[in-house]
């Protein structure tokens, strides 16, 4: 965990240091817009628990996991893009681009995505 910027900036968010839109706080997870979104809908769903990558989950970590999907698949249906279709996103470490080192699902839609990933 060493080489990780403690506190990450969504630990900043999550305890209300940095502003942002918070879309939802439950329990286990903090939901807030993306601030530079690249759909109508970009919702990042952020556990407070910090974990830096999904290399990083543990055994432990299964229910909180799935707990992330399932408040994606509820913010989906409040933001009315569950029937139009939307993509979920995590990133790890830096071929996928990954820039924030605390795990986070992208909730991504309200218009037609394109390809999953750029043909090189
Ligand atoms: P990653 O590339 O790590 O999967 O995604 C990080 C996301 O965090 C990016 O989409 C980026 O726009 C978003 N982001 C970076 N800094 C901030 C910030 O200060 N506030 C918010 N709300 N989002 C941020």
């Amino acid at each position: 965990m060493g080489a990780y910027e403690m506190p990450t900036l969504f630990e900043k968010i999550i305890a209300g240091d940095l502003p942002a839109t918070i879309v939802y706080r439950y329990d286990r997870v903090v939901a807030f817009s993306d601030i530079r979104p690249v759909a109508p809908t970009h919702i990042l769903i952020v556990p407070h628990k910090v974990i830096p990558t999904t290399d990083d989950i543990a055994d432990e970590d299964e229910s909180l996991i799935g707990h992330m999907v399932i408040v994606a698949r509820d913010l989906a249906r409040q933001q009315g893009i569950a029937k139009s279709g939307y993509r979920l996103i995590i990133n790890c470490n830096p071929d996928s681009g990954q820039e924030v080192y605390h795990l986070h699902v992208h909730l991504i839609g309200g218009r037609p995505l394109g390809p999953l990933v750029q043909r090189t």
